[in-house]
């Protein structure tokens, strides 16, 4: 009965802060009791858990005060569980906060210096200036250090300052808890790729609450650079991908807030009912997935809230401080005396708690094959992978747990779970490439001329070297069907032609035939020129190539001067 009646007091003090723009009513004196201070001497210490072990025991004559006092769980009843509480909050760890008196004056957008475009001011300058101007509870929610970023980056910290953030953060919270309530939190962009990163921070209470930032729509898997959008900002399309990744975002669960809705339309400037629509989705999203929308005076669209206030969305203000100077400036007030223009109630506390982070153990194999980076690592820890290019190889791609990657090759990845990086290579054609003369001269035979190959990346020629210009030519006597045959193996480039310079001896019937991994492309095809080139298409085969050159008669030469193979 007296709970029902407290609540129904505490309600009527929110709402009417809720609705007031400036001056703050005291609300402590809204509240008759401290919950666990069942003595009310002003303490929670072993005096008041012993009473509680008594009430529950039935050896203690508690007053109607002093059982709200001593139900610090608010479930209608004291016991163990009530005095556990109030014994691990003497202890310190646990701390009892009354849910219903709730914080008056608060902030949950907040950032530091580590994010390269907030001045230089410490930590706890901004808590001090939290602190001055009355604010009960602060959240730092730097812009998110992602283990895919080691490098410079003009919004956020690069990874490995993110453990000083978090360490930062978590002992100021404790040396100033008598003053102020501080939460620890990141401000996000929504995208898939982040998404185990940021349920491992919150399974792991290494952070107490994300919000949902989306100052980027698309992160490059290769480069590891965040792009803005694919596209011209001023537009529908633009709108369009920012609603839907902002609905995906919430529909992840992991965000309390989602910090500046409308920032879009701060870039696309433009308002019309497709993009009504787009922000009505948005709103209804964010209602029914729990998400309070924060009014964020610097990206305020004005007709955007009309749709909040339609809906009817929990709102909260967010200084989005990047110095500490905000807490003391006008942006809280003018952001409320937008809102009660506009008729929209906002809240001050989200029922976020302070949590006690997990100590992170999980750690996972990576194994690299001909490169370096094999090793146990943490979980979410950047490793660089780097290929180890043998001689006579280039490196081709990555095989990642067998799927093939766009990695280059070497590169920084983001440790998720055990893992097998393979590195293929290719044999380097510049020094791979072989050919050979399968022709054994026999009485009679005459073999003469050289030839060289020449390697480039456009084609592989074989020509005529300097002591004969008319390529290898070979005359036949006794036996009229002797060949000369060229064997040559191809294995960096499919080849689609061939082109081959062959002339006859004079009265000689001359063939070429071409076979490519074993399959006949050209069969004793007439050689009836002095010197022409033949060019065959050969349908971007691969494999060991055979060209033969056939002669079947007698006292004169048949050659090849040159073989052309075009990738
Ligand atoms: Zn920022
Ligand atoms: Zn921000």
């Amino acid at each position: 009965m007296f709970m029902k009646k407290l609540l129904s007091l505490l309600m009527v003090f929110i709402m009417l802060f809720a609705f007031t723009p400036f001056g703050l009513p005291v609300f402590s004196q809204g509240k008759s009791v401290i919950l666990g201070d069942i003595n009310n001497d002003g303490k929670i210490n072993s005096a008041d858990y012993l009473i509680a072990k008594r009430i529950f025991l039935g050896s203690y004559n508690a007053t109607e005060a002093q059982l709200v006092a001593a139900d610090v769980n608010i479930d209608g009843k004291v016991n163990s569980a009530d005095y556990l509480m109030i014994k691990r909050h003497f202890l310190g760890t646990y701390t009892i906060k009354d849910p219903n008196a709730g914080f008056l004056k608060t902030n949950y957008h907040g950032h530091t210096y580590r994010c390269n475009h907030a001045g230089t001011s410490t930590d706890e300058q901004y808590i001090q200036a939290a602190i001055a101007n009355g604010y009960d509870l602060m959240g730092f929610t730097d812009h998110v250090m992602l283990p895919w970023i080691e490098y410079y980056h003009s919004v956020r910290g690069k990874y490995s300052e993110s453990h000083e953030y978090l360490e930062s953060i978590r002992s100021l919270q404790e040396q100033y808890a008598d003053q102020i309530y501080i939460l620890l939190g990141y401000e996000c962009e929504w995208n898939e790729l982040f998404e185990g990163y940021y349920r491992h921070l919150l399974d792991n209470n290494l952070v107490d609450y994300l919000i949902m930032g989306n100052h980027y729509l698309e992160f490059d898997t290769i480069t590891n650079r965040f792009d803005y959008f694919n596209g011209s900002m001023e537009s529908i399309e633009f709108v369009k991908a920012y609603t839907e990744s902002s609905i995906q975002g919430m529909e992840s669960g992991l965000f309390s807030i989602f910090a500046h809705p409308d920032y879009v339309l701060y870039y696309a400037k433009m308002w019309n009912a497709t993009v009504e629509d787009y922000m009505r989705q948005m709103c209804i999203k964010a209602k029914e997935l729990g998400v309070a929308l924060e009014y964020n005076h610097g990206y305020a669209y004005a007709k955007f809230w009309d749709v909040v206030k339609e809906v009817g969305n929990t709102v909260v203000i967010g200084l989005d401080a990047h110095d500490p100077s905000v807490y003391s400036s006008s942006k809280r007030s003018q952001s409320i005396a937008f809102l009660n223009s506009k008729g929209i109630p906002f809240v001050e506390d989200l029922g976020i708690t302070k949590k006690q982070p997990k100590v992170v153990t999980q750690t996972y194999e990576v194994t690299v094959t001909n490169g370096t980076g094999t090793g146990t690592y943490k979980i979410f820890e950047n490793v660089e992978i780097r290929a180890e290019v043998g001689e006579g190889q280039i490196f081709e791609h990555w095989l990642i747990n067998g799927v093939k990657s766009d990695k280059p090759a070497a590169f920084n990845f983001v440790v998720e779970g055990d893992t097998t990086i393979v590195a293929v290579f290719e044999e380097d054609t510049e020094i791979g490439y072989s050919y050979a003369f399968d022709y054994v001269p026999s009485k009679g035979d005459n073999v003469y001329g050289s030839l060289t190959w020449n390697f480039s990346k456009e084609s592989y020629g074989l020509e005529t070297g300097s002591s004969s210009s008319r390529g290898v030519a070979f005359r036949v006597f006794q036996e009229p069907s002797k060949a000369v045959v060229i064997k040559t193996t191809v294995t960096r480039y499919q080849i689609s032609k061939i082109i081959v310079e062959a002339a006859m001896g004079s009265g000689n019937d001359t063939t070429i035939s071409i076979s490519v991994g074993g399959t006949n492309i050209i069969s004793d095809y007439a050689v009836t020129n002095h010197n022409t080139a033949y060019a065959f298409d050969v349908s971007n085969l691969n494999g060991e190539i055979i060209i033969t050159l056939k002669a079947t008669v007698t006292d004169k030469a048949s050659y090849i001067k040159s073989i052309q193979l075009i990738p």
